[in-house]
C-alpha cells in the first residue's frame, strides 16, 4: 500500500501549488496529484506569455514566470508531486482515511483531501498528421512556453484561430521565419486589428492548407509537406486547433455541486467531512475566479484540514514558522 499523507491536493494549478506550500508550512505531509505532465493549470495552458498585473507583489509578471515562482515556493517545503495522473474517485475507508483512485488504477491514501482541480481537465486537439506523436514536446508543441527557445528558428504555426495569429506575431520577434497554416479560409474569433497586424507582419500565411506529411527520422523532424505539394524546412511546429475540455464530475465524488462547482463556506469545507476545496473549483457568494482568490482559499482550506486532522491545531500560523528552512 502506498504511503498515507495528511493532505492530498487534487490539481497542480496555481491554487494547488500554493496549497501545497501552505500545507507544508503547517508541517502536514503533503501530496499533489496533477493530470497534466506540467504544473501551473490554466495559467500554463492558456496564457503563459500574457502579463498578469493583479497578483499582489508582481506588476506585469508573465504567466510562465508566475508559475515558476509558485512552483518554487511549493517545492521549498518538499511535497510529493505526482504528474500525469487523473483522479477518478475518492472513497472513504473504514478507518476514515481516503483512498483516491486514478484513471490508470493507481491508488493514493490520505487523511484529508483538498480539491483544487478547477473546472476539470483540458487536452489540446492533436495535430492529427501521421507520426506526429514522436516529435511531441520536442519539435511539436501545443503551448508557447519559453519563447526564447525559438530564437533564430524556422517556425510553423498550425491554427485557424486568433491564438495562432497571436503566437505567430510573438514568434516573429525572435524566430528567423514564421508561417501560419490554416486549413480553412478564415480565422476564428479575430478582431479587425488582428488581421491588420498579421498583414503588416512578415508571417507567411497559408489558407485552405494542411500539413500532409512530416519528413524526418525518429529523432528529428526536418521539413513538412503541404497538400499543395510545397515542402517547407521547419525546426518547430506550434499547434492550436482548440481544446477538449472534460468537466470534473464532482457529484460522482460524493460532493454537492452548483453549476459544476463545489459550494463552500468561508472555511472551504465541502459537504463531505475531510474534503476541502480551493480555487476555481469552489463556489460561494461573491466568489472571484482569479489567481489571488485561489491563494487565499488555499490557506483557509489548509487551516480547516489542519483542524480536521487535529482539533487542537492553531486556526492559522504566520510564515515565521518556516524559519527552520532558512538555517
Ligand atoms: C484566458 C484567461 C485569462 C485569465 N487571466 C487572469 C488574470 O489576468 N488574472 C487572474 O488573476 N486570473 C486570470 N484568469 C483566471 C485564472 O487563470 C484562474 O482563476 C486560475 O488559473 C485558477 O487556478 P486553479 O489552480 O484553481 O485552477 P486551474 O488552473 O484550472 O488548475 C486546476 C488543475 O487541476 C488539474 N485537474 C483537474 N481535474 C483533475 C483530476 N481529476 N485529477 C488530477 N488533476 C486534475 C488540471 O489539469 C489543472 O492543472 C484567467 C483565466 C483565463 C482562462
Amino acid at each position: 500500500m502506498s504511503e498515507l499523507y495528511d493532505v492530498t491536493i487534487i490539481g497542480g494549478g496555481t491554487t494547488g501549488l500554493y496549497t501545497a506550500f501552505y500545507s507544508g508550512m503547517r508541517e502536514l505531509k503533503t501530496k499533489v496529484i496533477e493530470y497534466q505532465p506540467n504544473l501551473g493549470g490554466k495559467v500554463s495552458f492558456f496564457y503563459p506569455e500574457k502579463k498578469i498585473f493583479d497578483v499582489g507583489g508582481f506588476l506585469g509578471v508573465t504567466g510562465e514566470d508566475l508559475v515558476k515562482k509558485v512552483e518554487e515556493q511549493a517545492l521549498f517545503v518538499q511535497p510529493t508531486i505526482v504528474t500525469g495522473e487523473k483522479i477518478e474517485a475518492i472513497e472513504k475507508q473504514e478507518d476514515e482515511t481516503f483512498q483516491l483512485i486514478s484513471t490508470g488504477g493507481e491508488m493514493h491514501y490520505s487523511k484529508s483531501v483538498i480539491v483544487a482541480s478547477g473546472m476539470g481537465t483540458f487536452d489540446m486537439q492533436p495535430l492529427g498528421v501521421e507520426g506526429s506523436e514522436k516529435y511531441d514536446n520536442n519539435q511539436i508543441h501545443y503551448t508557447i512556453q519559453n519563447i526564447q527557445q525559438y530564437a533564430g528558428k524556422k517556425m510553423t504555426v498550425v491554427s485557424s484561430s486568433r491564438v495562432g495569429i497571436d503566437w505567430s506575431l510573438a514568434l516573429e520577434r525572435v524566430a528567423s521565419s514564421v508561417r501560419l497554416i490554416n486549413h480553412t479560409d478564415q480565422f476564428k474569433a479575430v478582431y479587425e486589428h488582428d488581421m491588420e497586424n498579421l498583414e503588416n507582419s512578415s508571417v507567411g500565411v497559408y489558407r485552405n492548407t494542411k500539413i500532409e506529411k512530416l519528413n524526418g527520422d525518429d529523432r528529428k523532424l526536418e521539413s513538412i509537406k503541404l497538400n499543395n505539394n510545397e515542402e517547407l524546412d521547419t525546426d518547430h511546429i506550434l499547434v492550436y486547433e482548440g481544446l477538449h475540455i472534460e468537466k470534473s464530475l464532482y457529484d460522482q465524488w460524493g460532493l454537492e455541486t452548483d453549476k459544476g462547482r463545489i459550494p463552500v463556506g468561508t472555511d472551504m469545507c465541502s459537504n463531505r467531512e475531510g474534503v476541502f476545496v480551493a480555487g476555481d473549483a469552489a463556489i460561494y457568494p461573491s466568489k472571484t475566479m482569479l489567481i489571488a482568490s485561489g491563494f487565499n482559499e488555499a490557506m483557509a482550506a489548509v487551516n480547516s484540514a489542519a483542524k480536521y486532522l487535529d482539533p487542537k491545531a492553531k486556526s492559522q500560523v504566520y510564515s515565521t514558522v518556516i524559519y527552520k528552512y532558512h538555517k
